[in-house]
């Protein structure tokens, strides 16, 4: 069952509301106009028709009949009352009445003692008046509960009765305003899904209120020792604010207790039920300094628990939690782009010493929903974390063998595809078959490939690797050594590895610059290189000093922005006709 069920309900109630309130607002305009009309015709008809009068007065040098000018008078005198009515409420409406009432007296007196017929149609204006303002008073207050109804149910939760999501936004935006330091608490009741799949919603709704009932009423006898405030979210998610605390731990004690209570047993048509739930919290202004900040925070250490399915179902946020979310996100990310077939690649251009193209380091790219990049630096250790990293490879591997299989039968024979392979890759029992296969269908000699393995990979999986890396050299595949010089290698190791090249890396190139060390440093590499009989490629460079420093010290190989950045498929094409 959808939370969303919850949300229409609440928006049809205030949706209800309103259509209401403006039908009564309508009823009373109509109301109010076609009076004014009708006494505003009857002013003017009543100044018409007064012919042959008894009684004339004299205004301003004309005669004028007086039943005309109280007719008009009347007939004011009853507009003012109606608009008293509209727009003094109660007021209003009390002095209109006591108006109209101690004027008909007067004219029954008039009529039935004096027999003076001509004021008949005053009483009859005054019984219409009446009846005018107590249906507009009547209507006005129906208006006014409506209101009252709809502010409550803006800030009310139907189903519990509770304070909603908008009033603990309210209370935390005030409290934070006063600066005062208290906790968010995030809650979701655990598996309450099951409960409305199985027993139905009339039962889950049962199960909400009663959970509700008894945190309102832990909160509202104060047991906890401190303020609290509990409200509902939505479908199955509460948030707890709790003030007055001294210590962290009696923060920790009264959710503790809101635990406890929904713990206990909950009996709803005779079937059991018990209910747990996973409590995230934050601190202001310890964890966030604001109140939107803070709820995410309280629901992120909710949603922690959630992942993690741990038994601890109290969490208070730390940094290290976002850290988590921003991990599981680039994960789904990732998850998303291999399933679409959307992983990406670039190609970054090496060139040999005398800037002779000599292939491509074929770079993973993976694109957001904005249309963005991700940094490899953020997504490839996510992949490898998740244990994405061997299907990534392969999916760059693939997509950028079809592209150089193309490059290699117009005329490129003689230039080399790097890959980056990672640990998992290469440990995988299928690992050779994948590559040899990807070769094949795209008609490209193992001699052309080349594999780039990390310095402390092949340290840290020693055997198992060294073996996969021999298979893939004994079939013609070319091996490099990637960022050499971070992974403490030993000289006898390098022996005996079955690399053809070293990459060094690009923390060794910018220090050339600045000292004279790190030169001698990557010289020393260079000519080790050489006696092993190693080919050497610096990467990461990036200007003329470098470069200059690197062909003097006899390094083979250049890759970096100086001669070319990273480039997508068809613009990297360019760079093989040119
Ligand atoms: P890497 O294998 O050492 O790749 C070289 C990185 O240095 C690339 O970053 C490249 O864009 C960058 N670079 C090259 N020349 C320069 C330069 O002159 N200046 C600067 N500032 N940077 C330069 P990128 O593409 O961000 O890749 C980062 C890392 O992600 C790679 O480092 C590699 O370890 C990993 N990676 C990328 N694609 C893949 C892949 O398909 N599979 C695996 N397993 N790892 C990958
Ligand atoms: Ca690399
Ligand atoms: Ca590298």
């Amino acid at each position: 069952m959808s939370k969303d069920r919850y949300v229409l309900d609440s928006n049809k109630n205030i949706d209800d509301t309103l259509k209401l309130i403006s039908i009564h607002k309508g009823v009373n305009k109509g109301f109010f106009f076609m009076l004014l009309g009708l006494y505003i015709v009857s002013a003017i008809g009543t100044v018409r028709t007064s012919h042959s009068p008894n009684d004339i007065t004299f205004i301003l040098g004309y005669s004028v009949p007086t039943f005309a000018i109280t007719g008009v008078f009347s007939s004011l005198g009853h507009i003012c009352i109606i608009c008293l009515t509209v727009f003094f409420r109660k007021t209003g409406y009390i002095t209109s009445m006591f108006l109209v009432i101690s004027a008909l007296p007067g004219l029954l007196v008039n009529i039935f003692i004096r027999h003076r017929h001509v004021n008949l149609p005053g009483i009859f204006t005054s019984l219409l008046t009446i009846i005018a303002i107590t249906v507009i008073f009547l209507n006005n207050r129906r208006i006014e509960k409506y209101q009252q109804r709809m502010s409550e149910e803006a800030v009310t939760d139907s189903l519990t009765g509770l304070p909603n999501r908008f009033a603990g936004k309210e209370l935390m935006d005030e409290i934070t305003a006063a600066n005062e330091r208290f906790a968010f608490v995030s809650v979701d009741l655990n598996n309450f899904k099951s409960i409305n799949d199985t027993m139905g919603h009339a039962v889950g709704d049962k199960v909400l209120v009663e959970v509700a009932d008894r945190w309102k009423n832990l909160a509202d006898t104060n047991q906890t020792g401190t303020a609290d405030f509990v409200s509902r979210l939505s479908a199955d998610e509460y948030s707890l604010i709790i003030r007055n605390f001294k210590t962290d731990l009696d923060l920790l004690r009264s959710i503790k207790a809101y635990k406890e209570e929904l713990e206990k047993r909950i009996t709803i048509e005779d079937c059991d039920f018990f209910m747990t739930a996973c409590f995230g919290y934050a601190v202001y202004p310890d964890d966030a300094d604001n109140s939107g900040a803070l709820f995410s925070a309280a629901d992120t250490a909710m949603h922690e628990i959630k992942r993690a399915n741990s038994s601890n179902c109290i969490l208070r946020y730390t940094q290290n939690l976002n850290k988590t979310e921003m991990k599981m996100d680039i994960e789904r990310k990732i998850r998303a782009a291999i399933e679409n077939d959307a992983i990406l690649f670039n190609l970054q251009p090496q060139y040999d010493i005398n800037h002779k193209l000599r292939g491509f380091e074929a770079l993973a790219r993976l694109k957001d929903a904005d249309g963005s990049f991700i940094s490899p630096a953020e997504f490839i250790p996510v992949a490898e974390e998740a244990g994405l990293i061997d299907v990534l490879d392969l999916c760059v591997f693939k997509k950028a063998a079809a592209f150089f299989g193309e490059v290699i039968r117009s005329g490129g024979e003689d230039l080399t595809l790097s890959i980056n392979i990672s640990v998992r890759h290469l440990l995988k029992n299928t690992f050779i078959e994948e590559i040899k296969d990807v070769l094949d269908v795209n008609s490209i000699p193992p001699k052309n490939l080349e594999i780039e393995i990390t310095e402390s990979i092949m340290i840290d999986s020693a055997g198992k690797a060294l073996e996969c890396v021999r298979d893939a050299k004994n079939i013609g595949i070319k091996v490099a050594i990637d960022d050499f010089g971070t992974g403490y290698s030993s000289l006898s190791y390098l022996n005996q590895f079955p690399a053809s090249l070293i990459k060094i890396d690009k923390s060794f190139i910018d220090g050339m610059n600045t000292s004279e060390a790190s030169k001698q440093y990557v010289a020393t590499i260079i000519s080790i290189g050489h006696i092993l009989n190693l080919e050497v490629i610096s990467e990461g460079v990036e200007s003329d000093d470098q470069l200059d420093t690197l062909k003097d010290i006899g390094c083979d190989f250049i890759q970096g922005y100086i001669w070319g950045r990273p480039l997508p498929p068809e613009e990297a094409r360019k760079l093989v006709c040119a």
